[in-house]
């Protein structure tokens, strides 16, 4: 088999009223999908999402008339890429869906096939006053959830323990409930101070009172120093990594011991092949692996094979925060949501490859 041609398409999705994402500086009015389609000459087309692929045309040529099984040189190439330009893994991410559609079966069972369903947490976008949060995550658990993550303010934490301890007043000993800062990485532009240690560790011995499953982001991701002694002045687990650029950076976060539970997102940080290795590295040393999914329902379907072939866990992130963030506006190029089971469980699609079911009418070719 041979890539006969790699498109980059876009749909556009206007957000009306606009989603308010607590890392984004300015609330969002619309939201961009890019996906990159491949095609072969077996008649094969596979499917990715997760970053913009903006810049790659120059480099298509690399792969064009190449065999798309043989993806450990692919993955190396894509690697050689990112030094100079973007991060390209929906590519990578498109390839394993035509491999999976290739050898007939879901891309879960060719990183391991280790769980055919994983709990989903319901991770939130917005922050938002304690009684109305309380609200919210009360509204998840009774359709599924058994777990949430919330976003709290990082200049305002005296605020944040007040509205973590509304929820777990709200829903009781039995939801784990995670804390995300979101100060681990900025958006363009974003030059606001980091969190310091000492400030973190005060919040989080409070937010173990509360008995918090994880703080993700709690510092920058270079102040490792500060990482671990988060972790070990409170017993608090320490999430991150969703966001790093290279193989060597994941390999030397898991190799210094700096996180409890390693967030490489499989469309963003590395690839689905890369972050399989830093996954088993993980589970190996008994943390936690279960990767960031906050692009679209491709990558959370992507994300969702790697970590159930593996056997990552225990939860699943699962964008969701409606009104402002629904499965229909994050899914709209899909034919329908991804969604839970009323059991709260995210089933991993059974057909071929990824299980994607793209609405090609939501999408122009861009290059
Ligand atoms: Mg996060």
């Amino acid at each position: 088999m041979r890539i006969t041609g790699i498109q980059v398409l876009r749909g556009t999705l206007p957000l009306d009223p606009p989603f308010d994402a607590a890392w984004d500086p300015v609330p969002r009015t619309r939201f961009d999908a890019t996906v990159v389609r491949v095609t072969t000459d077996e008649g094969v087309t596979g499917y990715g999402s997760g970053d913009t692929m903006d810049g790659f045309g120059p480099y298509a040529d690399l792969f064009i008339g190449q065999d798309p099984l043989a993806i450990a040189r692919h993955v190396r190439v894509l690697e050689t890429i990112s030094f100079h330009a973007g991060r390209y893994w929906p590519l990578e991410v498109a390839l394993w869906d035509v491999i999976g559609k290739k050898l007939g079966v879901p891309v879960a069972t060719l990183f391991g096939g280790s769980l055919d369903a994983i709990p989903a947490y319901a991770s939130t976008g917005r922050i938002l006053p304690a009684p109305q949060r309380a609200e919210t995550v009360l509204a998840m658990r009774e359709r599924g959830f058994r777990a949430a993550k919330i976003r709290l303010p990082a200049g305002r934490l005296a605020e944040g323990i007040a509205v973590m301890r509304a929820v777990r007043d709200a829903v009781g000993p039995d939801m784990d409930l995670m804390v995300d800062l979101n100060q681990s990485w900025r958006m363009a532009g974003d030059i606001r101070a980091s969190l310091d240690p000492a400030a973190v560790r005060r919040f989080a011995a409070a937010l173990a009172e509360l008995d918090v499953f994880w703080l993700e982001e709690p510092l920058p991701l270079d102040d490792r120093t500060g990482l671990r002694s988060v972790r070990d002045a409170t017993g608090v687990r320490v999430a991150g990594g969703e966001m790093v650029r290279t193989f060597g950076e994941l390999l030397d976060l898991v190799n210094g011991d700096a996180l409890d539970v390693y967030q490489p997102d499989v469309a963003l940080a590395g690839g689905p092949s890369r972050v399989r290795t830093i996954a088993e590295l993980a589970l190996a040393r008994n943390r936690l692996f279960t990767p960031h999914t906050w692009s679209n329902g491709i990558g959370l379907l992507a994300n969702l094979h790697v970590t159930a072939g593996v056997g990552g866990g225990p939860y699943l992130e699962f964008p969701y925060d409606p009104p402002a963030w629904t499965p229909q506006r994050r899914d709209f190029m899909l034919a329908a949501p991804v969604d839970i089971d009323p059991a709260g469980l995210l089933r991993v699609p059974s057909a071929p490859g990824l299980g994607i079911d793209l609405d090609p009418g939501r999408f122009e070719a861009i290059g």
